[in-house]
């Protein structure tokens, strides 16, 4: 069939295209780190005809240089932006090898080997976040957007148990969600799609660290109730995308029990560090929470798309997502309970764990353990090639994220704007301008296993040259 090619050509295309990503693989480094085209010229390049189908060695190849010449290479060891990570060798393996047996993990029948691979993987990750089996369910997601929809879908239906058939429809009391106003917008988006929508989102302030103040917690929440709504349900960020910031989880689990609220842990980067033996600890009380999202596809290196849903309450997510009538989750089939169609907000879905897995297998919990710390240990050597250049740190973290820039010019948003535009115009490596508090900061994080320190030594020498020259311009500059 004309689809599979025929088997020489096939052995040519493999060979061509392993040449070809080998060579991307092997030498990131030697591409820009970032681009930033003119949509027209994208879209000039991309001129794409269906009417006219050309060889498969001259499609591959439009698609490798688009990819190359249009796209922020987040596996590069300059990239020192949001957490997009390099994936590990195994883990691309890992999709290449779905793509091609395609298992359907809707339904264990149909996968079983696939099925039991992301249980047991659900069941280990769990453990590292101090939870307990037999308790412990969860699935794979796309991301944790998806995750977190998903824990908030299981809490509706645990708080009220007609949710399945009437919905927020049905709903006596408003809902109302807590969130640090620090936390990812993953949050707001979560309590839209489930149809709750943004205002019943709360933002709780945050301390100087930009952790969730918990008294103001407390605070809304008595308000809320006062109001005839029905607080029920809290975001604990641990690990915010912005600074590193870890909610004080233990405090937030101890409202949670007093106001009766279900405890969402976003771990979807911080999650990392249960993998360690020195920074678990951070992630204390993290146990105490009803349920977790973690992404893979952040800091354990996987391609996207990879995250992991997990609870400690083996039935909610029948509860949520079986859609069979009489459906009694207690008395579920063991196997019923691991196909995804009765647990996931997907119906066919694709092996995401096989990406988690291989990595695993190849490297085991030793080797992650080593990346992360590696990591940690690139973003304390980078506050300090900062400081040593008279760059002041403004958050507090121990993850390697690092909002920073030159204390005369912490009001000055026009310079972090200038650093960030001056990154896409050259290329040679990615960070972002992000205020944090209320200084106009440049943020750089540690996203690939592979940054040392003479990356690190770049950016920095990179950033004292643009300070410089910005500096040139004082009237400008106002300095
Ligand atoms: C990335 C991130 C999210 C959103 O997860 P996606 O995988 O991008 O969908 C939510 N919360 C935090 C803290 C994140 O860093």
């Amino acid at each position: 069939m004309k689809f599979d090619l025929n088997l020489a050509q096939r052995n040519d295309v493999w060979t061509s295209l392993v040449k070809q990503l080998e060579s991307y693989y092997s030498e990131t480094d030697k591409h820009k780190a970032s681009v930033y085209p003119s949509r027209e010229e994208v879209v000039r390049f991309l001129n794409a005809d269906f009417e006219n189908p050309i060889p498969v060695e001259v499609a591959i190849e439009q698609v490798i240089k688009g990819l190359t010449d249009y796209a922020v290479h987040t596996p590069h060891p300059q990239y020192f932006g949001m957490f997009n990570p390099r994936a590990n060798f195994p883990s691309i393996l890992a999709d290449v090898i779905s793509a091609v047996y395609n298992p359907q993990l809707a339904a264990w029948g149909h996968a079983p080997y696939a099925v039991e691979i992301e249980h047991l993987l659900i069941q280990e990750i769990g453990k590292k976040f101090g939870y307990r089996s037999p308790d412990i369910d969860g699935v794979f997601a796309t991301g944790g957007q998806e995750a977190h929809i998903t824990g908030l879908l299981c809490a509706l239906h645990e708080k009220y148990p007609d949710f399945a058939s009437s919905g927020v429809r049905g709903l006596k009391k408003q809902p109302i969600v807590y969130c640090s106003s620090a936390s990812h917008h993953a949050t707001i988006k979560a309590a839209r799609v489930c149809g709750l929508g943004g205002e019943a989102v709360k933002y709780i302030p945050v301390d100087e660290k930009q952790r969730m103040l918990v008294s103001e917690l407390e605070r809304q929440i008595k308000e809320d109730e006062a109001a005839g709504l029905q607080p029920f349900f809290v975001f604990a960020t641990m690990g915010t995308t912005g600074s590193g910031a870890i909610d004080p989880i233990k405090e937030i689990n101890e409202m949670a029990e007093k106001y009766d609220l279900w405890v969402h842990a976003d771990a979807a980067y911080g999650g990392a560090v249960r993998l360690t033996d020195s920074y678990s600890k951070l992630l204390d009380g993290i146990e105490g929470a009803d349920s977790i999202t973690f992404d893979a596809h952040k800091w354990l290196s996987v391609p996207m798309a990879a995250s992991l849903f997990i609870t400690k309450h083996r039935y909610v997510l029948g509860k949520a997502f079986s859609i069979s009538a009489n459906f009694m989750p207690e008395e579920e089939d063991e196997i019923d309970r691991l196909g995804s169609y009765t647990h996931s907000i997907q119906w066919s879905r694709r092996f995401i764990g096989l990406k988690l897995y291989l990595p695993l297998l190849v490297f085991g919990w030793k080797g992650y353990e080593e990346t992360i710390m590696h990591q940690i240990r690139m973003g304390d050597y980078l506050r300090q090639a900062l400081q040593k250049h008279g760059w002041n740190i403004y958050n507090h973290t121990q993850l390697p994220i690092v909002c920073f820039t030159d204390e005369r010019l912490e009001d000055d948003s026009d310079f972090s704007k200038f650093i960030y535009e001056k990154t896409l115009e050259k290329g040679n490596t990615w960070i972002i301008n992000y205020p944090y508090e209320e200084f106009a900061t440049l943020r750089a994080c540690i996203t690939n296993y592979n940054t040392q320190e003479n990356h690190i030594d770049n950016l920095v020498n990179w950033l004292n040259e643009n300070r410089k020259e910005y500096l040139k311009t004082p009237a400008e500059a106002g300095v």
